[in-house]
């Protein structure tokens, strides 16, 4: 028997990251200098004394470059030299084991991974046979354990993480579910086990989510495992490692060797097991669909609450102590009377609307694949597609909360329509 090359070696201790935006940059920055760090401290679990090295794939270049500025500013000369640039994912999935992508949506991750000419699968099916598999890897000693989610999260669960799936599943035949994670009767080592691991961290449809990690694990007979583990939490708890990671999973050797790297950016229980792939998309879809109701429904509130001169302190103090408060109220209010909110700020930073536009599309397209009418989301697409219309586009890129603004401004348009009408011509 031929050993494997030593290249197909170093492939074990090489983690590759794809999209380095707002919340890849300094996702990556956490991963690469902690894990550089758990080397140093014998934790890293990399194949002989090898030390980790790294691949980065990000399509704008200064993006890339000033991510690799960053990392010397975080990590040091010596960690920066451990670090390439490769030009696809085909060419990462085929120097590196371990591969994070945070794409911007659905299209970007189809290409990523199934590309026929440069995406990860083309890279994968060009491994030689005899790849190095992931058992061969010492056992990890990553102290970070996956939260289960369907026990209940404990009280001290971060307020960006305001989730609670459902204690029934949906029948396993419908074209929408997502079984329980299996537990794999044998962990595998030796020819047929897994050589490469890939989390995708995009917030991207479900069920495209569940289809491409299915034509993975088919096409490379499960030598490739796939997670979808997207995040709540912004680009502030991003940079602390802070992160909250709901993940769908093939299996417990797959969560088992993912939960390592995760922990790398989450906060302290911040890692939650949600199920088979597509339920950590799944999830993160639901939450955001609450979330964009919930913030359209404050500014409702606030705007009728200041027609009506009440105190806009007053009213956020009797909300966030009464029935009508939520994540929204509470955290990210549009008042620039309340200190550190989104208003405050004049909605510089935050999760920007465009974003939330596209996730409210997200789960418009997931309920169709239900057959199910969620009218109020659409309500909130609607609005939040005409925030990022106002003028030049300005408000596209500013927190979601500025839907407060636009609502006060197109109320006082409709108001002053309405005066101007001639009351006789009904
Ligand atoms: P972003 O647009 O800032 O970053 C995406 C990056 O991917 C860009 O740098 C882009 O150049 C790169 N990219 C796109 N196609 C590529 C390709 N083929 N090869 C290499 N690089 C490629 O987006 P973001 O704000 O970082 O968000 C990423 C995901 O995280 C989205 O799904 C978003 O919904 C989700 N999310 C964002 C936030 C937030 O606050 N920004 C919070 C939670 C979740």
């Amino acid at each position: 028997m031929v050993s494997p090359s030593s290249q197909s070696l170093s492939r074990l201790s090489k983690i590759g990251w794809i999209g380095l935006g707002a919340m890849g940059r300094p996702m990556a920055l956490n991963l690469f200098t902690k894990t550089h760090l758990a080397h140093q401290r014998g934790e890293w679990a990399g194949y002989g004394k090898e030390k980790p090295s790294f691949l980065i794939c990000e399509e704008d270049d200064s993006r890339a470059e000033s991510f690799l500025f960053d990392l010397r500013e975080k990590g040091g000369a010596g960690l920066v030299n451990r670090v390439e640039r490769v030009g696809s994912g085909k060419e990462m999935a085929m120097h590196a084991s371990r591969i994070l992508t945070m794409l911007p949506s659905t299209p970007q991750v189809e290409a990523v991974y199934l590309d026929p000419k440069g995406g990860i699968l083309a890279g994968l099916q060009a491994l030689p046979l005899d790849t190095p598999s992931l058992g061969d890897l010492p056992a990890s000693t990553s102290p970070v354990k996956p939260v289960s989610g369907v026990e209940e999260l404990s009280s001290s669960t971060n307020m960006s993480a305001p989730y609670m799936p459902p204690t029934s599943s949906p029948p396993l035949d419908s074209p929408t579910s997502f079984a329980p994670a299996s537990s794999d009767p044998n962990p595998s080592s030796g020819a047929d086990a897994p050589h490469t691991l890939l989390i995708d961290q995009t917030t991207l449809d479900p069920t495209t989510a569940r289809d491409i990690a299915s034509q993975i694990h088919a096409t490379t007979s499960h030598r490739a495992l796939m997670l979808d583990a997207p995040v709540s939490g912004g680009t502030g708890a991003a940079e602390r490692g802070e992160l909250t990671i709901m993940f769908g999973s093939p299996s417990s050797e797959a969560t088992r060797m993912a939960v390592e790297l995760l922990g790398r950016m989450a906060r302290d229980g911040g890692v939650i097991d949600c199920g088979s792939n597509g339920a950590g998309v799944g999830v993160k879809v639901c939450n955001n669909l609450i979330l964009a109701i919930n913030q359209i429904a404050l500014s409702e509130g606030l705007a009728l609450g200041r027609s009506l001169g009440l105190d806009p302190v007053l009213l956020h103090n009797v909300v966030n102590t009464s029935s009508g408060q939520s994540w929204s109220s509470r955290v990210n209010s549009p008042l620039e009377e309340i200190p550190g909110s989104p208003g405050s700020r004049h909605y510089a930073g935050g999760f920007q609307t465009r974003l939330m536009l596209k996730d409210a599309g997200l789960a418009l397209s997931a309920a169709a694949v239900c057959n199910l009418p969620i009218p109020m989301t659409w309500a909130a697409k609607s609005v939040y597609e005409a925030v990022c219309n106002e003028g030049e586009g300005e408000m596209a890129t500013r927190d979601f909360s500025v839907v407060f603004e636009w609502l006060k401004k197109k109320q006082a348009e409709g108001v002053e329509r309405g005066w101007k009408a001639d009351p006789t011509s009904t």
